[in-house]
């Protein structure tokens, strides 16, 4: 146990042995030793394989010593798992969810037990990676396309995404595309005055930075004068007023403006369609088909679009192809339009979204099927009809005669007294000025909450009597008539016996961390502890409000403080801001800072400084997110090894001191290697006035080793579903914290809603809701607690010990592309197959599939490198796992060199077949190798992962463009 001095049992006779018995059972099981996979033992014949005495060693020759951090980390020690459950208790008790009836894009609503406990907190689905391997991610592609069949049918549009990071950006995401899907129409972006508050600030803080023109105006006597690109209408609005969007729309394209109509989901089971009112773009969030509050986050946001606009969509796309048997197979389709893939091109900068969210909401359409949301939704309506009726009775004026769920009730001079009277009776309402409140019910509006809300008021309601003289109040002219929801998918697993069978066969479709390892390059697949998920389920964290008051949410508030003091210790900087909920909104957030530092700075007649340094390796997010924050792209090329090249930068920094912005750089790089020029690129870049901006999605090689605040970065975006533990969910949720120098710290994200008084004015915000993703903070925060200084640096270590180990037994076999400082990688390796490509035809794709094949997932495929293999193990998996993998990829290599030989042809061999179903096990057979070559590669196993399609045809879906649930005759035989 040389590696945890702390857990060696101490000797007896060393201590008295009533605290010997203490200490022993206190250590008995560190977490970390569950976090870890290697053993002692393992790590020893590891070093001994790579040669090196110590793991100290190591890590000395492979971090460059420029970088070092001189002292440990500073963070608590660390807490057993029994201990960080009981004080994550206690913050969630110290939160006072209440009953809210606040709105505003949040609203209560009941996640169906089977869906919680089989989706939410099943490791089947939340440990998945985003589906870019189609052939074992069928599960949760039929998910996801249920959803876009759901948004599609819905919002009355033919085309919906697979979700993305919450209303307030799928709005902004909107303008965006109004603006260059309809080159034809100058003018600003029009948003509806009555649209929600949070909403409006995310478009203006984006506008801002790409230099579109904002106007926002009250809607009810029509468009404003003069030249417009778009307009967006909130259907039903803030204050529950409800526009009928169809004139608006109307003027909209007479004047070659596109019209986007921010929605709610449970309201469109009651309203006509924005589809069928001349939308060509609806926007809105999910959260309230089944997802938690979470205190703002993580929800799914969505955005659907009229015919013609497909190719204009940011986010992913889920469609249907066939695969090598012909049947119907669904995988993200038009790839290549993923915006980020697109660089300085990019249109969006979406990557991470949110998909876990995305499979809830549209299970919740499942399980209720149309008519269960239609009842829903009637009895939501009811009650805020009935609570109407009640009030106008007791003499208030209640704003809006039609409304779905929300009422503005006027009380002059009155509002905050009735607002705090609510509170002292376990109701939060909406503070809307002192004359008004606003109210919204729910799903989990009863009887009760009706008096309640009487009594905060001033005033008594017998519910029979009210009830009997309430009507609907839903406006005539725009009841719904088009149906929704018709797929028999909607109304075939109402009964939770069918509803459970359902959910656990999709969810043994994918290949997920549960069957084994994801040795993904850049995405860092590690454990995510179930005593780190278990407390996102308690109430005091799932059930609150983000716009519920600060005193109501001292866990929370406390949680963040921990989390972003802990963040900022580790990486060196002084200010963090959890807001970002995914790693490229950091990155926006990061650049947004970077501008607003050097506008404060500029003196008059100085040029602009707008051009950000993007090396050629660097993902994709980078570039596009350089763009959307206003700056220019200029590429910086990459040396022979792989390396920045340090003369064409300072060349660049040359050309552009005067205008430079910035640098974004990956440290350690995407090429998986530690560079020693790192140093002095940042003092290169420094001396011509730029910022440097450090990726923080490889912190995983660098935590408790090297402060990327120390070596030279002035902000850096943090992935906490890669290096902290948040699992990955199939493609979201994440959290991308912002983490500055002091300098920038005025430039964080703010919110006028803020919880921290101090942070509500500022640069606008990134995400809707003040602390982004709050809900799953939780799990990073209970991570760091239990591993402690030791711990996290412990993990390093072994992430760059096992990596390395994996480098150096493959390399014979796939050679290793770049290596860093002493030859040696970081955490992770580049695998070169451009040269067997070429010599046997056998390509990347061919490796990945086959691997199916052996039960694992593929490596990263052709990123940072066209042709190559990027392999990530994590400090989580254990030896045996790593030597499964390893043996499977020289099997791998075997077989290739079969090829090679002439043995067989690549195309009739297992690795183009693969990934081989079980169907090949029966019927004819002409192939030239055996059948149980092909399913069984390394013998019989009955633990074997089964693919349950063949591969897929990637062109035939984007030729064929089917983005919703397919027709059951589809799948017949
Ligand atoms: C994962 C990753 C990102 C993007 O993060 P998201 O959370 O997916 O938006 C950016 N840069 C690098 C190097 C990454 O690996």
């Amino acid at each position: 146990m040389s590696d945890h001095p702390s857990t060696a049992p101490a000797a007896p006779g060393d201590q008295p042995a009533d605290a010997l018995s203490l200490v022993a059972l206190d250590g008995v099981l560190p977490f970390s030793e569950r976090h870890l996979g290697l053993r002692p033992d393992d790590v020893t014949h590891m070093l001994s394989h790579l040669g090196y005495e110590s793991i100290d060693a190591l890590m000395d020759a492979a971090v460059p010593g420029g970088i070092r951090t001189a002292d440990s980390l500073d963070l608590p020690s660390p807490l057993s798992e029994a201990a960080a459950s009981a004080e994550l208790r206690a913050l969630a008790a110290s939160n006072r969810p209440a009953e809210s009836l606040i709105g505003l894009g949040y609203h209560g609503t009941v996640t169906p037990p089977v869906i919680r406990r089989n989706v939410l907190e099943d490791p089947a689905w939340y440990t998945a990676y985003t589906p870019y391997q189609p052939e074992i991610s069928q599960g949760r592609l039929e998910a996801l396309l249920n959803f876009q069949t759901m948004i599609g049918d819905l919002t009355g549009l033919p085309t919906a995404n697979a979700s993305l990071l919450d209303e307030g950006t799928a709005a902004a995401e909107a303008m965006t595309l109004v603006r260059r899907a309809n080159r034809k129409a100058s003018g600003p972006f029009v948003v509806d005055a009555d649209a929600l508050p949070q909403t409006i600030d995310v478009v203006r803080t984006r506008a801002e930075a790409m230099g579109i023109e904002v106007v926002v105006a009250d809607l009810t006597t029509g468009l404003p004068d003069g030249e417009l690109c778009g307009v967006l209408v909130q259907y039903p609005g803030a204050s529950g007023r409800i526009l009928d969007p169809a004139p608006l729309m109307a003027a909209a394209h007479e004047r070659n403006a596109l019209g986007v109509v921010a929605a709610d989901l449970l309201a469109l089971t009651l309203l006509e369609a924005p589809g069928e009112l001349g939308a060509d773009v609806v926007v809105g969030s999910s959260q309230r088909f089944g997802v938690p509050l979470f205190y703002g986050g993580p929800h799914a946001g969505f955005m659907s679009v009229a015919k013609g606009l497909e190719r204009h969509l940011p986010g992913r796309l889920v469609g249907v192809s066939v695969d090598s048997e012909g049947r119907p197979a669904y995988r993200l389709t038009l790839q290549t339009r993923e915006q980020h893939i697109r660089r300085d091109k990019a249109t969006s900068n979406i990557c991470t979204a949110q998909v876990l969210l995305a499979v809830v909401a549209s299970m919740y359409a499942v399980y209720h099927g149309p008519e269960g949301l239609r009842a829903i939704a009637q009895r939501t309506h009811r009650y805020a009809a009935a609570i109407a009726t009640a009030l106008r009775a007791g003499g208030l004026e209640v704003e809006h005669a039609e409304f779905f769920d929300t009422l503005s009730v006027r009380v002059p001079g009155k509002a905050g007294d009735i607002v705090a009277q609510a509170r002292s009776l376990g109701l939060h309402l909406r503070l809307v000025d002192e004359d008004r409140v606003g109210l919204s019910t729910s799903e989990t509006t009863t009887g009760s909450t009706v008096h309640s809300v009487m009594r905060a008021f001033g005033l008594e309601a017998d519910l029979g009597r009210v009830d009997a003289a309430t009507g609907a109040a839903l406006p005539e002219a725009l009841r719904r008539t088009t149906p929704f929801l018709t797929h028999e998918v909607f109304s075939s697993h109402h009964s939770e016996t069918q509803m459970l069978r359902y959910l656990r066969r999709l969810s043994a479709r994918d290949y997920a961390l549960d069957r084994g390892m994801i040795p993904l390059g850049s995405c860092t697949m590690k454990l995510n502890a179930t005593s780190e998920m278990e407390p996102i389920s308690l109430p005091g964290f799932a059930d609150l409000h983000p716009f519920a008051p600060a005193e109501d949410a001292l866990g929370y508030r406390r949680l963040v403080n921990d989390l972003e003091g802990w963040l900022a210790a580790v990486t060196g900087y002084d200010r963090v801001s959890i807001q970002p909920n995914a790693g490229s909104q950091g990155e926006l957030a990061g650049l947004l800072a970077i501008r607003g530092y050097h506008a404060s700075r500029r003196a008059e007649g100085d040029p602009v400084r707008d051009v950000c340094l993007i090396p050629s390796s660097a993902h994709g997010t980078n570039a596009a997110s350089a763009v959307m924050a206003g700056m220019r792209v200029v590429v910086v090329k990459a040396s022979e090894d792989g390396s920045v090249d340090l003369d064409d930068l300072r060349a660049q920094c040359e050309a552009h001191s005067e205008d430079l912005a910035a640098i974004m750089v990956t440290y350690p790089s995407t090429h998986g290697a530690f560079e020693d020029g790192i140093t002095e690129l940042c003092e290169v870049v420094h001396s011509h006035g730029g910022q440097v901006y450090v990726d923080g999605a490889n912190l995983n090689a660098l935590l408790g080793y090297a402060k990327p605040g120390e070596f030279g970065g002035d902000v850096s975006h943090l992935n906490l579903h890669k290096t902290f533990c948040i699992p990955h969910g199939g493609g979201g949720p994440g959290v991308g914290p912002v983490a500055v120098r002091e300098h920038l710290a005025p430039f964080l994200p703010s919110h006028a809603a803020h919880p921290e008084v101090e942070k509500r004015a500022g640069v606008g915000p990134i995400s809707a809701a003040p602390y982004g993703s709050a809900g799953i903070l939780p799990i990073s925060w209970a991570y760091v607690r239990m591993m402690g200084a030791e711990g996290l640096t412990t993990a390093t270590s072994h992430a760059v010990l096992s990596a390395n180990y994996i480098a150096s037994r493959l390399d014979e076999h796939f050679p290793v592309l770049y290596r860093g400082h002493s030859g040696l990688v970081a955490h992770e390796c580049i695998l070169d197959l451009r040269e067997i490509t070429k010599t046997s035809g056998v390509s990347v794709d061919d490796v990945a599939k086959r691997l199916v094949d052996y039960g694992f997932h593929a490596p990263t495929m052709s990123f940072p490198v066209a042709g190559t293999l990027m392999v990530e193990p994590t400090e989580s998996e254990d030896l045996g796992e790593i030597e499964r993998f390893i043996a499977a990829m020289i099997a791998v290599k075997g077989e290739i060199d079969r090829v090679v030989a002439g043995e067989w042809t690549p195309e009739e061999s297992p690795l183009r077949r693969a990934p081989h179903t079980s169907r090949v096990l029966v019927g004819e057979w002409d192939r030239p190798y055996s059948r149980e070559e092909g399913v069984f590669p390394t013998g019989i196993d009955p633990d074997k992962y089964w693919p349950p399609v063949g591969r897929i045809d990637q062109a035939y879906g984007d030729r064929n463009l089917v983005c919703s649930c397919p027709s059951p005759e589809a799948f017949a035989e």
